[in-house]
C-alpha cells in the first residue's frame, strides 16, 4: 500500500461479482467487500443456498448485496449472468473468481481430473474472458480481475524442469502453453503416466492427502494470470485498465479443508485487500498475506 495514505476510490457504485460465494472463503469476500459500502452480487450455483446467504447478510445489516446464480461450468449460466451485468449494472469494477472444488479423495482418475480441472481452471478462463467487456473503463486506478489460487500452485511442487522454466518465465507465458499444460496432464491420468514423475507429488513435500490434481488446476490458474495479465498490457496499454491478480488465502477451515488452521476472515483478507488497493508492483502476480509469493 505504500506510506502514503490512499485515497478511497470505491462507493456504493463500485460493483463487484463473486464466484463461489455462498459459503466459505466466497462469502466472506463478499461480507468484507459489502462493508467497505460497494455493491457485491453474491453469485453461487444453487439459487437455494444462494438465497440464503443473501438473507443472512441481510440479517446482517447489508442491503447493498445481491444475488445471481451462476454456476461457472456452464457457459450458459455465465451469459446470463453476464447479461443481466449488464442490463443491470451497465458494467462491473470487480471480478472475484473464487469457486473451486478439491476432490482427491479416492487418488487420480481421469473422471476427478476432468471435474477438478473444469472447475478450478477452465471455468475461471471462462468466466474471466466473457465478463472481460463488462469490466468498466473508468474504474479508478483500473478495474480488477482476482483469482483464489493456492500455495500448492507454486512450482516447487511441480518436477517437470522443463515445465517449471516455461511457467515462471512471467513475461513469455501464454494461455496457449497453460492450456497445453493442463491438457497433457489430462492425457497422462488418461493413459495412467501421471505417477512417472513429471507431475505434483505432494507427499513429498509433507501433504498428507494426495492432492495432485487440485496442485495442477492452482498452478494453471497462477500461469493463467500472469498471461492473461501479458496479454492485456499488449492489447490494451493506454486504452482499458484491467489489473489482475491471483491470491492464496493460507490454510482456511471451510467444507474444503476442516483442517485449516485460519479463520474465513482472515483468508478473505488478501483478495479483498487486492481488489481495493490493485499493487502495481505485483499486476499478475501471486500474493498472500498481503505480500507478493513466489509462484
Ligand atoms: P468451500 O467452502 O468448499 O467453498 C467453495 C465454493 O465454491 C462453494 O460456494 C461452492 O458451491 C462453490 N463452487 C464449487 N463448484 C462450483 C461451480 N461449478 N459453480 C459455482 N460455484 C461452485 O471452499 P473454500 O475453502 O471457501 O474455497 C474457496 C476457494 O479458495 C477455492 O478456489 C479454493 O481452492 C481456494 N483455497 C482454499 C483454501 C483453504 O484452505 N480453504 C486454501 C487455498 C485455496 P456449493 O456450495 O454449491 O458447492
Amino acid at each position: 500500500m505504500g506510506q502514503q495514505a490512499e485515497a478511497k476510490w470505491w462507493s456504493k457504485d463500485t460493483v463487484a461479482v463473486v464466484t463461489g460465494a455462498n459459503k466459505g472463503i466466497g462469502f466472506e469476500i463478499v461480507r468484507q467487500l459489502a462493508k467497505e459500502g460497494i455493491t457485491v452480487v453474491l453469485t453461487a450455483r444453487d439459487a437455494t443456498r444462494g438465497a440464503e446467504a443473501i438473507e443472512s447478510l441481510k440479517k446482517q445489516g447489508f442491503q447493498n448485496v445481491n444475488f445471481h446464480t451462476l454456476d461457472v461450468g456452464s457457459q450458459e449460466s455465465i451469459d446470463a449472468l453476464a447479461e443481466w451485468l449488464r442490463t443491470t449494472y451497465g458494467g462491473i469494477d470487480i471480478l472475484i473468481n473464487n469457486a473451486g472444488i478439491l476432490d482427491d479423495s479416492n487418488g487420480v482418475n481421469l473422471e476427478i481430473a476432468k471435474s477438478v480441472l473444469a472447475t478450478n481452471y477452465f471455468a475461471v478462463k471462462n468466466v474471466t474472458k466473457t465478463l472481460l467487456p463488462l469490466l468498466r473503463d473508468d474504474t479508478p486506478g483500473g478495474a480488477r480481475v482476482i483469482v483464489v489460487a493456492s500455495r500448492l500452485g507454486q512450482l516447487k511442487g511441480l518436477p517437470n524442469k522443463d515445465y517449471v522454466t516455461t511457467l515462471s518465465d512471467r513475461e513469455h507465458i501464454t494461455e496457449d502453453f497453460v492450456d497445453s499444460f493442463v491438457n497433457k496432464y489430462l492425457e497422462d491420468v488418461a493413459n495412467g503416466n501421471h505417477n512417472k514423475g513429471d507431475w505434483p507429488d505432494l507427499t513429498k513435500l509433507g501433504w498428507e492427502a494426495p492432492v495432485e490434481t487440485y496442485a495442477v488446476s492452482k498452478i494453471a490458474v497462477i500461469a493463467y494470470v500472469s498471461a492473461l495479465h501479458n496479454t492485456l498490457v499488449a492489447r490494451h496499454e493506454g486504452e482499458k485498465k484491467i489489473n489482475v491478480f491471483s491470491s492464496c488465502p493460507g490454510h482456511v477451515r471451510t467444507d474444503l479443508a476442516p483442517n485449516g488452521i485460519k479463520t474465513v476472515e482472515e483468508g478473505a483478507d488478501t483478495p479483498v485487500w487486492l481488489a481495493l488497493h490493485s499493487p502495481k508492483e505485483g499486476l499478475g502476480k501471486l500474493y498472500g498475506e498481503r505480500t507478493i509469493l513466489d509462484f
